[in-house]
């Protein structure tokens, strides 16, 4: 997280970008079957021996679609959690697939906005130094 963590959360403006996507994001919620079958075309699910954490849809159902859901009233451990999926479990290389059409990596990209909205991103620094 960012240094800003203490900052409290500007509501405001998270339900302001959540309404720039709001038929987008209710139409997948809507839409998405939780049939999996994007699972399978996501390589981090994958090498994260088919961790259910890692299925393109559990992250935007949990990013993205959290938000929604809540209205935007998510504090900052709730961003937390977010930014654990939005950074560190999707790198958005777009190879996910949905038979139904859903976007998925956009959901995830806006998910990500959201969060640099709140000063909520992957730091480089929070990285463990390897061993000299
Ligand atoms: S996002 Fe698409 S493929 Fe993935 S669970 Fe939902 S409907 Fe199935
Ligand atoms: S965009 Fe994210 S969820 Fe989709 S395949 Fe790539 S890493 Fe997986």
């Amino acid at each position: 997280m960012s240094s800003n963590d203490q900052a409290p959360i500007n509501q405001d403006e998270v339900r302001r970008i959540l309404d720039q996507h709001k038929d987008k994001t209710k139409t997948a919620l809507r839409v998405c079957a939780h049939c999996s079958l994007c699972a399978d075309s996501c390589f981090l699910y994958h090498v994260h021996d088919k961790d259910p954490r890692y299925m393109p849809s559990h992250k935007f159902i949990n990013s993205l679609g959290k938000l929604y859901k809540k209205k935007g009233k998510i504090d900052r451990a709730g961003f937390k959690e977010i930014e654990e999926i939005v950074w560190r479990r999707c790198v958005l290389c777009t190879r996910c697939y949905c038979p139904l059409g859903i976007d998925i990596p956009e959901m995830i990209a806006i998910a990500r906005d959201i969060c640099r909205s709140q000063e909520v991103f992957f730091q480089w620094s929070e990285l463990e130094q390897p061993a000299e």
